[in-house]
Formats: structure tokens, C-alpha cells, sequence
């Protein structure tokens, strides 16, 4: 390791950032690496957004995203002070474990510095944790990806109930799985710390667990207009849940920290959302049809509930296929963890750019005969 810059705190020294997917510059590659929307956003909010930029590029933006908020209270029957807005769900995140979690010099037990995940989930919580200098708790899911059940998580003797922050993705990434709100519900019930329910990909779910979050006053739902709503680039997330943690929140964001054409682009999607569902269906088809494609030649696919699938490939190792894509122009995304090492992440995108995966996935395997 490099030597220490004193100036620098030996905590930000050692860290280990997030890797982003890749956000490639070559021509023609299908990108089905980040789990981007296919689709892009309504003609309506790519108007609205054209539309925003003139003079008022020189004002702040509102601090409170408070027509944002309005909305977004009124499509969840809710009031805006059960809404904070982020700049990404990804800072809303980083936000929590600044309001909810000590960090590990000054806690007064482990419980109050711990954030806890599940593995595999996303792979920017154990970030989050050692750049507030928290503790990490990672629990495996089932091997298939399912969440145990309290009393596993019991007998397990890892899982701490009383830890400050949780973090459940949900439906899970980078496998796919979806979780029954009822499932979520009882690991809530028994949970005494803070818990966010990560919902990033719920639109291509068959549930939602916003119930709970206006149930139990510990939970929170994370939303994004990022992968669902074709808004990755404007960067507009949110929680939904009880009214003192997201006053607790909204003390220690910046001051406008979600930008003027993000609340704009957001706005005029929540007015327009007719055409993202048709969308959602759209994917939820092509994911149908590249679940079978690649099955037929000999891929493990798992169910997915999301906009991408997790599948096993045949014959090569999962990094080797990644690869071997690359080289046919297309790009999906591998992860070294152990515990999903040996699949592949892959972004449902058009059907035309599915059909292209399961054509270069065929020469792939026909080069190797
Ligand atoms: C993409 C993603 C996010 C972050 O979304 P942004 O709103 O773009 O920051 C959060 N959680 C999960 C699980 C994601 O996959």
C-alpha cells in the first residue's frame, strides 16, 4: 500500500471506494452492465426538462424538493414530511448512516455502530459503513438467495437485533429474488434498530413494501426514479417513512442537495406515469423471453423480480464469459464475491439488444464446439 499522506485521514487512506459498472466509451456495445432502463424517459419529461433550462439556471433550486414531495405524498397516501428527497437514493443511504449510526470510537456498545446487510446485496452499504467509521454486520442470505427466517437468524447468532442500521434490499440485487411483504414484515417486527427496505427495483416486482414502512415507526422505504423511471442521469431518489426520521434526515443534508432539473425531470414523470408502466411490462416480457433464450442453451437463470437476471453460464467460467461478451460487443457485469462469482448480472434491455446477449451467448458456445 502506498505510503500515508499525513494530510489525509487514515480512515478515507485505507477505504475501499464503490466500483460503479462501467461506463464504457466504445461504439456499439450493448451496455447491459448497470441496470439501466432500456427506455428513455416520457417525451413529457424530456420536454419539461428542455423547457427548465433558461434563465433560471442562475436561482437555487427549492432546498425542500417541495412540489416533489407533494406529489410523491399524494401517489403514496402520505404527507410530505413522511418524504425526504436525495440526490440518488445512493445519498439518502449515506444520509441514514449519518443520522441513525455512531460511529465505532465514541459508541457505547456495538449495537449503536453497527450497520448490518445481508450478502450478497449492494455492494455501496459496506461503503457507507466504513466511511462513517461503523461497524459492518453481513449476513448470508439462504443459498438461494432467500431471506432466513427469524428464527434462523436466531439460531444463526451472527444477525443483531439491535442494530442501529439495516439494510434489506428488496427486491434483492445483485440475484434477482424477490421477498413476499408478509416475509419482510416479521424480520421488521424483530428488528429494534432502524430498518430501510431498499426497493431500488420495485416497479419490476410483484409487491411493494411501502405498508410497512407506514406501519412500523423503525422502517423506511428507499425509492429511485433512477433505474424504473430512465432518470439514472438526473439523480432523484427518496425515503418514505415515519416523520421523525425524516425530519432527523432532512437536518443534515445540504442545503440543495437535490438539483433543479432533478426535481423537474421528477415531477413531470409522476404526471406521466401511464408511460413507465407500460414500460415495467415491456421489461418484465423481454426478461421473460431472456430467461428462456438462455436457459435453452444452457444457462442457470435465476427468477428475478428486477430489471436484470443472475445466471450461471455454461461451459466457461462466469468472468472468462464476460469477457468472451465484451469481445462480441457486449457488456454485462461480473462480481469476484465468492458468494456470486460465478454468474452473471445482466440488464434486461430492449428486446433487440436481449435478442443480441442470446445471439453472441450462441457463437460464444459454437466457437467452443
Ligand atoms: C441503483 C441502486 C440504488 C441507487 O440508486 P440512485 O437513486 O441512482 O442513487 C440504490 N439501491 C440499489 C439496490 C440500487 O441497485
Amino acid at each position: 500500500m502506498a505510503k500515508k499522506n499525513p494530510l489525509i485521514r487514515p480512515l478515507v487512506h485505507d477505504l475501499h471506494a464503490y466500483v460503479p459498472g462501467e461506463q464504457p466509451k466504445i461504439k456499439g456495445l450493448i451496455k447491459l452492465n448497470t441496470n439501466e432502463n432500456p427506455y428513455p424517459p416520457s417525451p413529457k419529461v424530456q420536454a419539461a426538462v428542455k423547457a427548465a433550462v433558461d434563465d433560471r439556471l442562475r436561482l437555487y433550486p427549492n432546498p425542500t424538493a417541495e412540489k416533489l414531495r407533494a406529489k410523491l405524498a399524494k401517489l403514496h397516501g402520505c404527507k410530505p414530511e413522511n418524504i425526504i428527497i436525495g440526490n440518488g437514493s445512493d445519498e439518502a443511504l449515506a444520509l441514514a448512516v449519518r443520522a441513525f449510526v455512531e460511529p465505532k470510537q465514541g459508541a457505547k456498545n456495538k449495537a449503536q455502530a453497527t450497520v448490518q446487510y445481508f450478502t450478497p446485496s449492494y455492494s455501496l452499504y459496506p461503503v457507507l459503513a466504513d466511511t462513517h467509521g461503523a461497524a459492518k454486520n453481513a449476513v448470508p442470505l439462504k443459498a438461494d438467495f432467500g431471506l432466513p427466517s427469524v428464527a434462523e437468524l436466531k439460531r444463526g447468532k451472527k444477525w443483531n437485533f439491535n442494530a442501529a442500521l439495516t439494510l434489506v434490499t428488496t427486491p434483492n440485487a445483485p440475484s434477482g429474488r424477490g421477498y413476499k411483504t408478509s416475509e419482510l414484515e416479521k424480520r421488521c417486527r424483530a428488528q429494534k434498530g432502524v430498518i430501510i427496505l431498499d426497493e431500488a427495483y420495485v416497479d419490476f416486482a410483484n409487491e411493494n413494501a411501502l405498508k410497512i414502512a407506514f406501519k412500523f415507526p423503525h422502517v423506511l422505504v428507499a425509492r429511485t426514479f433512477s433505474k424504473a423511471y430512465s432518470l439514472c442521469f438526473q439523480r432523484v431518489g427518496y425515503f418514505v417513512g415515519n416523520e421523525e426520521l425524516i425530519a432527523a434526515l432532512d437536518k443534515i443534508r445540504d442545503s440543495y442537495n437535490v438539483n433543479g432539473l432533478g426535481q423537474i425531470a421528477a415531477e413531470a414523470t409522476l404526471d406521466d406515469l401511464k408511460f413507465y408502466r407500460a414500460n415495467f411490462k415491456k421489461i418484465i416480457a423481454t426478461r421473460g423471453w431472456l430467461a428462456r433464450e438462455l436457459t435453452k442453451i444452457g444457462f442457470r437463470v435465476l427468477p428475478s423480480q428486477t430489471n436484470f437476471i443472475l445466471a450461471k453460464p455454461p461451459l466457461f467460467p462466469a468472468k472468462d464469459w464476460l469477457q468472451k461478451l465484451r469481445e462480441q460487443k457486449v457488456l454485462v457485469r461480473w462480481f469476484s464475491a465468492p458468494d456470486v462469482n460465478e454468474y452473471l448480472r445482466i440488464t434486461i434491455g430492449t428486446p433487440a439488444e436481449a435478442a443480441a446477449l442470446a445471439g453472441a451467448a450462441r457463437k460464444i458456445l459454437s466457437l467452443a464446439d
